[in-house]
């Protein structure tokens, strides 16, 4: 209930009365055999119950209850193996629950049996833990021999809680706008403050390092991210965002295109209504539209169709109780699974599919083609969205207007639907990338996100493409611990001498648009964007103002520059600012750092020979 007063004052309100009423439920649900429509058979057993059943949705079970579950669950699953990827800053394993009817827990083995991998992840968002509940009780029916079909379907990873610190950080008061579990949720970030649902693409976090690396060595072809919305109330229980062609290539997208439709359809059959993911347009006026797209590489949406995986965004409605929620991500489990048991070889083409095609275009001999550096909003379609009834109030707190919705009401309306991207800024794809030496923050990136990187054995000569940066703006306050920066940019055609130790990123690999995001100075979530790369901008070394004068005293009998001094000290703003014009002559001596504005990466025009 957002902005509500009257919730801030927890019990005793409308969520004690629904904390009653929810009890109830749970004692005529025979021992809390989950929501209405699923699943089909006889209720669980009380000891086969999850934590969160157990509770009546009211509490989820923290995680190293969580980990004890999963524990029980592999001792009676073969199928079910548990493995650590890393561990967190504050010390807990971070845990992967691998389910393989061919008990093949390994990559190679999960492979060979040709079948898509599946990666569910749950709790980026520690507080929006629905998708960790809903894998509990899904892992739990195939435990008790229910739904064993939905075995064949995928070797799936699950990540029980992917922010696991976050996680243990409980309170009744995180996520003020979400309705459950009452008795507390985990919180949003990890606990430095960084948003993990922000660091695909740079890998800052301990966190994110360790499950891109589980990415790399199993290289699942299915990303699914489950989080809980925030924002407006309307009817669907389970809203989703997904990455589609263009962003998407174009084989994984028809994949996508002909599966989809048909998992919504079993989801609202099983009684869980469902629609995109909706974030308005106009903050108080739901008549100008929803904007679907959750498209930079920062998010997972954004960072798998770089690697040309297809991803579901999941947020389930925050307005929705807990039982509610976990039900519906448990139906779209089940429903995503039984659909992956036909459609799963087709996914696994399409993924080989498009990843040579990613090759085949950054091959040296390959006719020239473009990379798509960043996108913006394609042209809206419409949508029908179920709202509930709503009145726009001005709120005495903030005094700006705001929507206060009627639960259980509708008021559905036909809107603009922002739903895809078309390119906003493309560049001719180069042969690779080359990063002088010396440089970590770039060097551990591409080591991080597995790209193929080498290093030239002795130094060359290259045809490349120089950028040079300018005017740099600044970000007025941090954003993930973090001043962004926003350059000009200047490319130019240069043959340079590069030293041995040079990288050499080649484009013929499959995963080379995360390259392409992470060293293209325009890419939103550049390096040089988050600021890795500041240095640059800097000046580091000074000329004393006696060894300036000589030098401008003789550069000045020069009858060309003194005319061009004398037009600067035109502007009178220069000719006012000691500063700038220190800077014009300390340009014009040798000792001036040729480096400085010149970002540590070329565009490679040509792929060098490899050694
Ligand atoms: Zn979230």
């Amino acid at each position: 209930m957002p902005g509500s007063g009257t919730e801030l004052g927890r019990p005793g309100t409308r969520r004690a009365r629904r904390r009653a009423a929810v009890a109830v439920l749970a004692g005529l649900a025979l021992a809390g055999a989950a929501h209405g429509q699923a699943p089909p058979e006889a209720p669980v057993a009380p000891d086969w119950r999850t934590p969160a059943e157990a509770a009546g949705y009211e509490a989820t079970p923290s995680y190293a209850e969580t980990l004890a579950y999963l524990a029980r669950l592999a001792a009676r699953l073969p199928e079910l193996s548990l493995e650590s990827f890393g561990v967190s800053p504050q010390g807990r394993p971070l845990t992967v629950a691998i389910l393989s009817k061919e008990r093949a827990f390994t990559p190679a083995a999960a492979r060979a049996t040709g079948k898509p991998i599946v990666l569910i992840e749950n709790g980026i968002h520690a507080g929006e833990i629905d998708g960790k509940d809903a894998c509990l009780e899904l892992l739990r029916d195939l435990a008790l021999g229910r739904q064993r079909e939905l075995l064949d379907a995928a070797t799936l990873l699950v990540v029980p809680v992917y922010n696991v610190d976050g996680h243990e950080r409980v309170s009744p008061w995180n996520r003020p706008n979400q309705d459950g579990p009452v008795r507390g949720m985990g919180f949003r970030t990890t606990a430095d403050g960084h948003d993990l649902n922000r660091d695909w693409l740079k890998l800052e976090t301990p966190e994110a390092r360790a499950l891109v690396g589980l990415v790399n060595r199993w290289r699942p072809h299915l990303d699914v991210d489950v989080h809980v919305t925030d924002g407006v109330d309307l009817a669907w229980v389970f809203t989703y965002g997904l990455a589609e062609a263009p962003r998407l290539s174009a084989p994984v997208d028809a994949w996508l295109q002909a599966r989809w439709p048909g998992v919504v359809a079993a989801l609202e059959r099983a009684g869980h209504g469902a629609g995109p993911y909706v974030s308005l347009v106009a903050e108080a006026d739901p008549a100008q539209g929803i904007d679907s797209r959750v498209g930079e590489p920062r998010f997972s949406t954004g960072y798998f169709p770089l690697r040309n995986r297809p991803v579901v965004l999941v947020e389930t409605h925050a307005r929705k109780p807990y039982r509610q929620r976990v039900a519906a991500v448990r139906a779209f489990l089940g429903a995503l699974l039984e659909d992956l048991r036909a459609s799963g070889p087709a996914l696994v083409a399409a993924v080989e599919e498009a990843e040579r095609a990613t090759v085949a275009r950054g091959r040296p001999d390959a006719p020239p083609s473009e990379v798509v550096v960043a996108w913006r909003a394609a042209e809206p379609e419409r949508i029908r969205v179920p709202f509930s009834d709503w009145t726009v109030e001005r709120s005495s707190a903030t005094g700006r207007d705001f929507l206060r919705f009627r639960p259980g009401t509708g008021r559905a309306l036909e809107v603009p639907w922002l739903r895809r991207d078309v390119p906003a800024v493309a560049l001719p794809r180069p042969r690779g990338y080359l990063v002088l030496p010396g440089w970590p923050a770039i060097e551990s990136r591409l080591a991080d996100h597995g790209l193929v990187v080498e290093r030239l054995p002795e130094g060359r000569e290259l045809e490349v493409e120089t950028m040079r940066l300018s005017g740099p703006v600044f970000a007025a306050r941090p954003y993930q611990g973090r001043t962004r920066v926003t350059p000009e940019v200047l490319r130019a055609r240069e043959r340079r001498a590069l030293p041995a130790g040079t990288l050499w990123v080649p484009a013929d690999q499959p995963d080379f648009e995360v390259a392409v995001q992470l060293l293209e100075p325009e890419a939103p979530d550049s390096l040089l964007a988050w600021g890795f790369l500041s240095t640059v901008f800097e000046n580091k070394e000074y000329i004393d103002t006696w060894r300036l004068e000589d030098f401008a005293l003789r550069a000045l009998a020069d009858p060309a520059v003194a005319a061009e001094w004398s037009r600067a000290l035109e502007d009178e703003a220069f000719a006012a600012d000691s500063r700038a014009r220190y800077l014009w002559w300390f340009r014009r001596t040798p000792h001036w750092d040729r480096t400085v504005g010149e970002l540590p990466v070329l565009r490679a025009l040509e792929a060098p020979a490899r050694p």
